[in-house]
């Protein structure tokens, strides 16, 4: 008997490929369930969250129609007379298609007087129809100011900023932080290994201020200024943790969240993603974060509106995590209002 174990046992290894790196690792589904390619968003939406500055605008209107894109939002990463540049070109290509958000300008914090020309920015920005500010996740994790300090996020110097903001109903989007994972040892247990070891620049393991105090910090703004609108992109950078995201949003009624680059996320908590887009149908703001191309959308429109699964999430060329998503079927309301309703809002104030 034993012996034909020991014979079975150096068949099989014979076949089989073992210690295979996990970078090869690549394992096909066997899984015949319902596969449906929607090739058009069901209802007329709104890419609240792209960076278009390295596009060409007739490739990425050519992808738009084709999806069902009504407009697309360009998150400009120029500062300076180089963004109203950009503002101009795309606004040349389609004004009703495109609208453009200005990128913080951190170039001159060590020259006299910043604080105050933050807030002449905005004004210049809201006289050029600019339609938004974004904050990113330098504030907080890297910038420092004349001393040599790290500047905090909710550093008080920036409150004439907010409200200046506010008075002009200029929405400001954050993007402070990254996914959980992007603050752990890049080791064996997390979750995001092979992203981050392809790109281990990206980790903030060790970081001066945690996680959790990043996210205080900017969570203090939103009371701080009732007034003002905000934009959490990326879930407000808790899309692990859903019910942190509700009480941010159930605290704050002057708060937006976008799904940029987080379905992978969402879709492989598909109940509880389903429950959290029922509930703040309102306050959820379709959002891609991808470079325009028809199969990111359509991977989109499959996660919204199938309830196919276990499949593909749209993703830069590196994958985020080892796993697949599925579909949340949301209802025809809940679409309308994530895919163009609540940002409509935004954009006509
Ligand atoms: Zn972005």
């Amino acid at each position: 008997m034993e012996e034909v174990q020991d014979k079975f046992v150096a068949m099989v290894s014979a076949k089989a490929e073992v210690d295979l790196p996990v970078s090869q690792f690549e394992p096909r589904s066997m899984l015949a369930v319902p596969e449906h390619n929607i090739e058009m968003s069901k209802f007329p939406s709104i890419d609240y969250h792209n960076h278009l500055d390295a596009q060409e605008s007739r490739s990425v209107l050519r992808v738009m129609d084709a999806c069902g894109v009504e407009k697309c939002i360009n998150i400009t990463m120029r500062v300076g007379d180089e963004a109203f540049e950009m503002h101009r070109k795309f606004k040349a290509a389609a004004a009703d298609r495109f609208d453009t958000y200005a990128w913080f300008d951190w170039t001159d914090p060590h020259e006299d007087g910043f604080w105050e020309r933050c807030v002449e920015r905005v004004e210049r920005f809201v006289d050029a129809g600019f339609v938004g500010i974004k904050i990113w996740k330098d504030l907080g994790l890297t910038l420092k100011d004349k001393n040599g300090e790290l500047l905090k996020v909710d550093d008080e110097r920036l409150v004439p900023f907010f409200e200046k903001a506010g008075e002009l109903n200029f929405p400001v989007m954050f993007h402070i932080a990254d996914p959980d994972a992007f603050f752990l040892p890049i080791d064996r247990f997390n979750e995001r290994y092979e992203e981050l070891a392809a790109h281990p620049d990206w980790s903030f393991y060790g970081s001066h201020f945690s996680k959790a105090e990043l996210l205080a910090q900017r969570d203090s703004i939103f009371q701080r200024h009732p007034n003002t609108t905000f934009v959490c992109a990326h879930l407000a950078e808790k899309s692990e943790d859903l019910a942190y995201v509700g009480r941010l949003l159930d605290a704050n009624a002057n708060l937006y969240v976008d799904i940029g680059a987080r379905t992978a996320e969402l879709g492989r908590q598909p109940y509880t993603a389903r429950d959290f887009f029922l509930k703040y149908a309102d306050r959820i703001l379709f959002g891609t974060d991808l470079v325009p191309d028809e199969e990111m959308y359509r991977l989109h429109f499959r996660f919204l509106e199938t309830r196919d699964e276990y499949f593909d999430y749209p993703s830069h060329a590196s994958r985020q995590g080892r796993w697949q998503i599925y579909g949340i079927e949301l209802p025809d309301d809940v679409l309308q209002k994530v895919y163009r309703e609540n940002a409509l809002k935004l954009l006509s104030r």
